[in-house]
């Protein structure tokens, strides 16, 4: 399940929430009752996840380290 990191925009309340897609978004300060704003930069999920996937197609084998030079010398021959 996603966790959603909510602020408040009139009492800078500011808290996570775990809810699955199909939940609404909270839109209310459980504090004061003031505007809520989704935060997506302190989502710890989405952020590894797409991390991940970089580190993961670019030293994901090892043989990729030694082959990555060649790679190299032959895109300069080409080019
Ligand atoms: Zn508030």
């Amino acid at each position: 399940m996603p966790t959603y990191a909510y602020r408040c925009a009139a009492c800078g309340h500011a808290f996570d929430i775990h809810q699955s897609f199909s939940d609404d978004a909270l839109t209310v300060c459980p504090e004061c009752g003031g505007p809520l704003r989704k935060q997506y930069g302190s989502v710890g999920v989405t952020f590894k996840g797409s991390g991940f996937y970089r580190t993961d197609s670019r030293g994901g084998s090892s043989s990729t380290t030694s082959s990555a030079p060649a790679a190299s010398t032959s895109a300069k021959k080409t080019a």
